[in-house]
């Protein structure tokens, strides 16, 4: 019998305010160098304290939900959730169960180069709890993230492969990467995952039990997860039991997953509107003010750069990667109106560079004008600089900065092409070399590189090999 497995997401990630999200210690987006040090008597829930919203979490959330097309609610709020595990002083979690901040969205992408949308249930925000370090037998607290602000992120049932939920995380982490709500980089736990999957025969309209993985937190771990967890349950449904609803937790080192308990209902959690906190009631003012700080989606850039630029999938894929890249990429286009070369020249040259520098990690750190690189394209175009010697010219704009032409010149790298000089070039490496112009004659076609390599050289490689190609053609004959 053949089996579908539908898979449905949870995604936590990390909104990018300057300050958390119920005081006004610093947000340690990242990993703060020491532990404990964006601390208050408020994120510590110190006895009497009081959560007051930052406002920029909600602006930011707001963004983040109008990048997936989600209806926006005027009006939500926070409700409290009690849980029991040592990972929070207070017990319980400020979130959004019944009034999320928005729902009904979705996420467009690419799979397999057909587009596809994906639907998104809402999002709403919530706050990230402490960190436990588990060590010498001893567990430290560290305060860091309690209190960082979290959009979570579910998605309807709506996946049914691995490639799949992969493009659409990867288009999830471009969008809010974007629009500068999160920088969700999963290695520096600023965006996990968790897995729901069910399977079910074919043929039938409703699917079995679903279990759900917590936490996974790598794309290629996600993928381990869809695999592991479809032939578990395959095997449980062969074997003629059946799957229990419940929490499993992924150990990612023995790449297999323990259960960690049987699903709670909503009741266990005990949740009741949260009563230090008032309700959002968003204005229109408010509204439109995060309207305003929408970004192109990156999808949409890709496909621009498929279906106009007719870039290969692959370049558009990486130029859409992050915002600055398609930014900088679009002015080179605009200045060279070369989309194929400008691609060509930041994906294999630029970006090759940039990889082996240590102080430069990105284009909108170059410290030369975009200009000059415009201008090397445009030398390449007109003949005047070989592609082989433009990279050198690059790597000295990269080093140094400067003027393309001058360096060009200064390297006596302008490329000749004057008819009439390659001319008596072409006529005097024919005359130096009778024996294998014989040769060539006599149906050796394979020594033609030769005369070009001697023409090029005799020009001390600044001759045109195109023009030397046409013209030992036309004399050899
Ligand atoms: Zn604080
Ligand atoms: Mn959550």
């Amino acid at each position: 019998m053949k089996y579908v497995k539908t898979i449905g997401l949870e995604i936590h990630m990390r909104i990018k305010s300057e300050t958390k999200m119920f005081c006004s210690c610093k947000n340690a987006v990242a990993l703060a160098p020491e532990a404990n040090i964006n601390v208050c008597p408020i994120c510590m829930w110190f006895p009497g304290m009081l959560p007051a919203l930052n406002a920029e979490v909600v602006r930011l959330g707001l963004i983040g939900g109008m990048m997936m097309n989600c209806e926006v609610n005027k009006y939500s709020r926070f409700d409290r959730k009690t849980y029991f595990y040592p990972d929070s002083p207070n017990s319980y979690q400020i979130t959004q169960l019944y009034d999320p901040i928005v729902w009904l969205g979705s996420v467009k992408t690419l799979v397999n180069g057909e587009t596809r949308e994906f639907r998104i249930h809402h999002m709403h925000l919530e706050n990230d709890a402490w960190k436990l370090i588990h060590t010498w037998g001893k567990t430290l607290c560290d305060f860091n993230r309690a209190w960082s602000p979290l959009m979570e992120i579910v998605t309807d049932p709506v996946f049914h492969d691995k490639e799949e939920v992969m493009e659409f995380l990867r288009e999830l982490q471009k969008i809010m990467r974007a629009a500068g709500v999160s920088d969700a980089d999963m290695e520096k736990g600023q965006m996990r995952c968790d897995v729901n999957l069910s399977i079910a025969p074919e043929w039938a309209k409703e699917w079995w039990m679903r279990t759900e993985t917590k936490n996974v937190n790598s794309f290629s771990a996600i993928w381990r997860v869809i695999d592991h967890e479809y032939k578990r349950q395959l095997k449980i449904i062969e074997s003629g039991g059946e799957i229990d609803q419940e929490t499993r937790g992924w150990d990612d080192e023995k790449w297999t997953s323990t259960s960690q308990r049987s699903k709670e209902d909503a009741m266990d959690y005990r949740y009741f509107p949260e009563p230090d906190l008032l309700p959002i009631n968003l204005t229109d003012e408010f509204i439109s003010e995060a309207r305003a700080c929408l970004v192109e989606l990156p999808i949409d850039r890709r496909l621009r750069y498929l279906n106009e630029y007719k870039l290969w999938d692959d370049d558009a894929r990486i130029l859409t990667a992050d915002k600055a890249l398609s930014d900088y990429f679009e002015g080179l286009v605009s200045l060279t109106k070369d989309p194929k070369r400008s691609c060509s020249y930041i994906t294999t040259i630029l970006l090759a560079i940039i990889k082996e520098s240590e102080e430069i990690n990105s284009v909108s750190e170059l410290k030369f004008d975009m200009k000059q690189l415009a201008r090397v394209i445009e030398l390449v175009n007109w003949d005047e600089l070989s592609s082989t010697n433009s990279k050198q010219v690059i790597e000295e704009l990269f080093n140094n900065g400067g003027d393309a032409d001058l360096i060009v010149d200064e390297n006596n790298l302008r490329q000749k092409n004057d008819t009439w000089a390659l001319e008596a070039i072409v006529d005097e490496v024919i005359a130096n070399f009778p024996n294998q112009v014989e040769d060539y004659k006599g149906w050796n076609e394979n020594i033609f590189g030769f005369f070009v390599w001697q023409s090029m050289k005799a020009s001390k490689w600044q001759g045109n090999p195109k023009i030397f190609n046409e013209l030992l053609k036309k004399k050899l004959g």
